[in-house]
């Protein structure tokens, strides 16, 4: 669907036409961990995610390469700007606009968005998910519409308008387009973060996404949440269910929940009695699996339970361990834990009025009206493999007066909100790309 608005003509048939193509290729989890890849074909003759949901299957995330490269060699070429595609393991593509600037020495801006997007359940939407059918209110509804195709979208028309007004400037823009981010990021930034074609980009400072926020402010990501995900695994006698035996695995798994979870409760209250907290700013646990026992009269050998625990950058990690031992500890003899996930990289992005990048960047959204607040994201984005090489990054989709709802059924977004956020980047990218010089630079 094409949306002709003025005189120009806004691609926001982009944002489904995005989504749409973004289907070629799916990756499926079974319910034993085996990871099947299907190609495009295998999808199309599919049809839809409700007959592998009813054959077992969860999927994950759609990436369609193929389709995705296509419509970004269009976008390219319409913008005069070169593509590079670097294929970081097989199926898996990073493509790469350049808009060069007139010093090309001097560190690059990166635009970054991931072109996957997650599942959605058909029959809990008002509209169809991939048709980005736009309502009486200017509502688009879509997947991707705020996670993170109206970015992508924002990126390519700032970078179309200014090259059409004929302006310059100093540094490069990269726009990059990363597969992979909704199952990880493992295949597409991870890989591609220590890859020589990154290295040659020469970036300074990233922006990548955010989070809408439903109040007038606009919501930027400095820093992220460490994930660890653990499991504790409780010995015991085992016997007959019929005696009180000591020592067995379900009192130590009772003491061991009751410590997580006391904890729990713990950083909850604080979240929900400080004013100044997010949920960035606090440990998240939840308590994800629970494994063990055969039959009714055996008192099991070994029981165990699986936490999900997110730990803001300020949470001194070393310390947090020696907690997660001591609850072991008191929790009896020859408890373990082992990890499935342990980040442990707490890198923040400076939002220092000294720094350059950021001063560029706030004075811009000052000069624009716009109220920012500066949060930890909650959960995890590509910005953090940006992070963990030493390059800033702010995670910002530029969505205010709009709900969270990224993987959500419904996702969508409102154009006037989408317009403006093409108002910004034409502004942020000129800010960005013109600051001088900074020492050791030439
Ligand atoms: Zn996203």
């Amino acid at each position: 669907m094409l949306y002709s608005v003025g005189h120009s003509c806004f691609h926001y048939h982009t944002v489904s036409d995005v989504s749409q193509t973004l289907l070629s290729k799916a990756t499926y989890k079974r319910k034993t961990p085996a990871i099947l890849a299907f190609t495009s074909k295998t999808w199309e003759e599919l049809g839809t995610l409700n007959q592998l949901a009813t054959n077992g299957y969860q999927a994950l995330a759609l990436d369609l390469p193929d389709a995705a490269l296509k419509f970004l060699d269009r976008m390219a070429s319409e913008l005069g700007l070169p593509v590079v595609k670097v294929e970081v393991c097989p199926g898996r593509v990073v493509a790469i606009m350049t808009w060069m600037g007139t010093n090309p020495g001097l560190k690059s801006i990166l635009l970054n968005s991931h072109t996957d997007v997650v599942p959605v359940y058909k029959e809990h939407w008002k509209y169809d998910p991939f048709a980005a059918f736009k309502d009486a209110d200017g509502n688009i509804y879509a997947r991707g519409t705020q996670d993170m195709k109206c970015v992508t979208i924002q990126y390519i028309e700032a970078i179309r308008r200014l090259k059409a007004k004929g302006q310059t400037f100093a540094r490069t823009t990269h726009l990059m387009f990363v597969p992979d981010e909704e199952v990880g990021g493992h295949k597409g930034m991870e890989m591609f973060i220590n890859h020589p074609e990154f290295k040659n980009l020469n970036v300074g400072f990233a922006l990548d996404e955010g989070l809408a926020n439903p109040g007038e402010a606009f919501t930027v990501f400095y820093g992220e949440r460490n994930p660890w995900w653990l499991t504790v695994r409780c010995p015991g006698s085992p016997g007959h269910g019929s005696r009180f035996v000591e020592n067995t695995a379900a009192e130590k798994l009772r003491s061991v929940i009751n410590s997580f979870l006391d904890f729990r409760e713990k950083e909850k209250h604080r979240l929900n009695t400080s004013e100044c907290f997010t949920l960035g700013d606090v440990t998240t646990v939840n308590m994800t699996m629970l494994n063990g026992g055969v039959a009714y009269n055996v008192i099991p050998a070994e029981m165990d339970v699986s936490f999900d625990m997110r730990i803001p950058p300020a949470v001194n990690l070393q310390e947090f361990e020696e907690q997660i031992k001591r609850w072991c500890r008191e929790a009896g003899e020859d408890v373990t834990y082992e990890f499935a996930q342990k980040h442990m990289n707490q890198t923040v992005t400076s939002t220092d009025e000294s720094d350059p990048w950021w001063h560029a960047f706030s004075c811009t959204c000052k000069s624009l009206n716009m109220t920012l607040k500066k949060e930890i994201f909650p959960a995890a984005t590509d910005s953090r493999f940006i992070r963990a090489v030493g390059l800033p990054a702010i995670g910002f989709s530029p969505m205010n007066h709009t709900p969270i709802l990224l993987h959500d059924h419904n996702e969508y977004l409102n154009e006037q909100v989408f317009l403006r956020g093409i108002q910004v980047y034409e502004k942020l990218v000129p800010a960005l790309a013109s600051i001088p010089p900074q020492p050791g630079e030439e």
